[in-house]
């Protein structure tokens, strides 16, 4: 009889860990968890708002990832644990490619008995985001259709400096124009702005992408470290600097490989090949 190697386990296995978040993201976030290292995840349903909302009540002053940790650490707090999830969104014009709404997921694990934060970051051009200026009366039929209306809820708010009312999570037609007319009131010109309801438990396109970034970061916490065994191995960096495919001329930008690293040591190796030459195409002598 062969012997087969017991399989390694993985140290979060058994082990909890408090996921802060008050839209409902547990069911996208805790099952990749479960099955791809064992670890259990439980909510807890914080208020967050105090780091920046959506809807832009409160401005976010934390870059994203450091808005994921800072929440993840307001519900370690809160219970006294020391592992800590939380997941951050950035939707609106993509940084790359302006023209275009983007969905860019931020999340992280803050491990402080290890003194390690595990981070992957998800891009995504499949979001509905949309907005439009209307008054009371006007036909939407055109925007409900691009805001993918009622699967997506909508926000509605006065078009001034100042106001006090905001409805979120618009969910029906009779919701909507109720809304529209209250927030007309409060409007100089009547006009009042409609916008989709980018909060998680309401955005179905933007759960898609939660639920993508979950497993990124699930497949990196699995992989530990061959130095000192740390969860999350895995890209940190890519080696640059290729030679055009046609001409013996170096390109310093172009990727060949990703590298490898530990989130705990300095540890690196080299990682999966991207390319051994570089693409003519970036090449500045055969595309000037
Ligand atoms: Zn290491
Ligand atoms: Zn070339």
């Amino acid at each position: 009889m062969a012997l087969v190697p017991m399989e390694k386990i993985h140290p979060y296995s058994g082990k909890q860990a408090l996921l802060t978040s008050k839209h409902r993201k547990l069911e996208l976030i805790a099952p990749v968890f479960q099955e791809s290292v064992g670890l259990l995840i439980t909510e807890e349903a914080l208020d967050t708002d105090q780091l920046g909302t959506f809807s832009g009540e409160i401005e976010r002053l934390l870059p994203p990832l450091q808005t994921a940790i800072a929440k993840a650490r307001l519900g370690m707090k809160e219970q006294g644990v020391a592992l800590g999830i939380a997941s951050e969104g950035s939707i609106g014009a993509d940084p790359l490619a302006p023209f275009i709404n983007s969905d860019i997921e931020h999340l992280v694990l803050v491990d402080d008995e290890r003194g390690i934060i595990i981070s992957e970051v998800f891009r995504s051009l499949e979001i509905v985001a949309a907005r439009a200026e209307v008054i009371p009366g006007q036909n939407l039929e055109g925007f409900l259709r691009r805001a993918d209306f009622p699967n997506h809820s909508l926000i509605v708010r006065p078009r001034a400096e100042r106001f006090e009312t905001v409805v979120k999570g618009i969910g029906s037609l009779p919701e909507l124009h109720a809304a529209i007319r209250l927030c007309a009131e409060e409007s100089a010109g009547g006009f009042v702005e409609v916008e989709s309801d980018l909060r998680a438990h309401h955005s179905p396109s933007r759960r898609r992408n939660i639920e993508r970034s979950a497993l990124l970061l699930a497949d990196r916490v699995s992989h530990l470290c061959p130095e000192c065994q740390s969860p999350g191995w895995g890209r940190v960096a890519y080696e640059k600097g290729l030679h055009c495919g046609l001409f013996n001329i170096l390109i310093p930008e172009a990727i060949g490989r990703e590298v490898l690293g530990c989130v705990a040591c300095d540890h690196t190796a080299p990682g999966k090949l991207i390319a051994e030459v570089a693409d003519p195409s970036i090449c500045p002598h055969c595309n000037p």
